[in-house]
């Protein structure tokens, strides 16, 4: 069903980086409809504690930083909606983006803000037991597993504090490593070596999870330097080894991504289709923190105000604004 309006900025995803943007689009009379299909606030209403998000010293939850940002976008007027993007289709001075329920925004701007979803092991029974005995988030079903034995994978900072959160619940957690040392930040592996119920095994490369019904039981793990095999009992599995970008949904669109997926900018986030703009984990480059999302989302508000003022559709509404030093393209050309 296609919508006759022409909205200001829909904006695909609400997590930090698409509420940060919502905020300043907002306050400046920008009218904004994010969408989203899973969680508002994304991977980082998931993550149990933040602790280096500014302005936070004891560290803040991530589902209650993700909804001081949603009340903050929706006082300003920010609306959102429960909606799974599929298609985005550029009919240059006004874009469409098709949603799974047939539903079609006509917008003049779009801000890509979808992150990143966790990446799979592709290990024999992962697809099994996906769900109900291997997991990607600590936070959502770690306290499934409250007084038992978990493996966890990856060496990251995901994984060093991912553990160290289920630590704190079950008996004992086996984390595999494949290189022979972590790539965390020093802070959290001296915590983990503090953990009498965390062991690290380097070197270690899982090559099936077993279960006997509907539980998993053991992981079949190799050690790649000696060649031999290793189980580890476990009640679960939980898969921390990275992310990779939601970007499906941009095949067709004609929007450059680079060679892991990862959607292309310039320095003001623009991407190479006139119009369409992107921020947050989702973008090449991104740092893949809570706080930088936050700035590239503000960021790319400022473009995307600028742009919006060349918009002719959208003159009437001038009015004077902040100037920014840009070499930003204009509305006529790139
Ligand atoms: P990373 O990419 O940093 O780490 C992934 C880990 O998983 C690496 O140890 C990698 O091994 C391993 N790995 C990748 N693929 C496989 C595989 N198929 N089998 C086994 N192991 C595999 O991802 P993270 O999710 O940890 O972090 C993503 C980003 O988020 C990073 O920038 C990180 O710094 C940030 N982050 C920051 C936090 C903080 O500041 N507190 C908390 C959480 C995340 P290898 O090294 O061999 O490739």
């Amino acid at each position: 069903m296609e919508d006759k309006k022409v909205h200001d900025l829909v904006i695909v995803g609400a997590g930090p980086a698409a509420l940060s943007a919502a905020i300043y689009t907002c306050r400046e009379d920008i009218e904004t409809v994010l969408l989203e299909k899973g969680v508002i606030g994304g991977l980082a209403a998931i993550t149990d504690s933040v602790e280096n998000y500014p302005g936070f010293p004891d560290g803040i939850s991530g589902m209650e930083l993700s909804d001081r940002l949603r009340a903050q976008a929706e006082r300003f007027g920010a609306k959102i909606e429960l909606a799974d993007a599929v298609k985005i289709e550029d009919g240059s001075d006004v874009k469409k983006v098709y949603t799974a329920d047939n539903q079609v925004y006509q917008t003049h701007t779009v801000l890509i803000a979808t992150g990143n979803n966790y990446k799979r092991l592709e290990a024999e029974g992962e697809k099994e037991y996906y769900g109900k005995g291997v997991h990607y988030c600590a936070t959502c079903d770690g306290p499934l597993y409250k007084g038992k034995r978990l493996v966890a994978v990856g060496g990251g900072n995901s994984a060093a504090q991912e553990s160290l959160f289920l630590a704190r619940l079950v008996d004992q957690v086996d984390i595999l490593i494949r290189k022979d040392q972590w790539r965390a930040s020093d802070i959290l592996v001296e915590r983990i070596k503090k953990t009498p119920n965390i062991n690290v095994h380097f070197n270690t490369e899982i090559s099936q999870i077993v279960g006997e019904g509907n539980l998993v039981k053991k992981v079949v793990a190799k050690n790649n330097q000696t060649n031999q095999s290793v189980e580890f009992a476990a009640d679960g599995v939980f898969v921390f080894i990275g992310l990779v970008p939601n970007t499906q949904f941009l095949a067709g669109s004609g929007v450059e991504l680079d060679e892991r997926g990862f959607v292309k900018t310039n320095s003001d986030l623009g991407t190479n289709v006139l119009g369409v703009f992107c921020a947050g984990d989702v973008r090449s480059g991104a740092t893949e923190q809570i706080a930088s999302a936050v700035g590239e989302g503000a960021t790319a508000a400022l473009t995307i105000r600028e742009f919006l003022d060349q918009v002719p559709a959208r003159k009437h509404l001038d009015k004077p604004r902040l100037s920014m030093q840009t070499d930003r393209r204009s509305y006529s050309g790139a």
